[in-house]
């Protein structure tokens, strides 16, 4: 029997790592917890050298229909060049930008579709690296 990842008392366990790599260097990585119950993936982001500043208590929230993706801006540099989003299977994404200016992307099988960004599933990149 399958169990409910919106009424688990979640027990959450370390899964890994997904480093950001930009030339082979890494500038930044995603932890990822999951529940041992449900399996429900967790997922933090941090930059190298910046302490992290969570705005939430507890695990990162995520809905069910959602998917953990590292969002790559490629008009943009260094640590503003990516960031830890959560993607819905077709929709849109609200992202706010290091310039301030808030865009609307379209979102096809959880991919965002859209040439100046990219985007990279969690899901098949842990224990691994993203060359962004
Ligand atoms: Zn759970």
């Amino acid at each position: 029997m399958s169990v409910d990842t919106e009424t688990c008392k979640h027990q959450i366990v370390y899964f890994g790592v997904t480093n950001i790599n930009i030339d082979e260097r890494t500038i930044g990585s995603v932890d990822t917890w999951r529940c041992a119950i449900c399996k429900k993936k967790f997922c933090e982001e941090k930059q190298l050298g910046i302490e992290s500043i969570s705005d939430y208590v507890g695990m990162p929230k995520i809905e069910a229909d959602e998917k953990w993706a590292i969002l790559v801006r490629k008009l943009f540099k260094g640590k503003e060049r990516w960031n830890l989003v959560r993607l819905k299977k077709d929709g849109t994404i609200k992202v706010e930008n290091p310039d301030d200016k808030v865009v609307e992307l379209p979102v096809k099988d959880y991919k965002v579709d859209n040439p100046e960004y990219a985007s990279f599933l969690i899901d098949d990149h842990v224990n691994k690296a993203i060359e962004i």
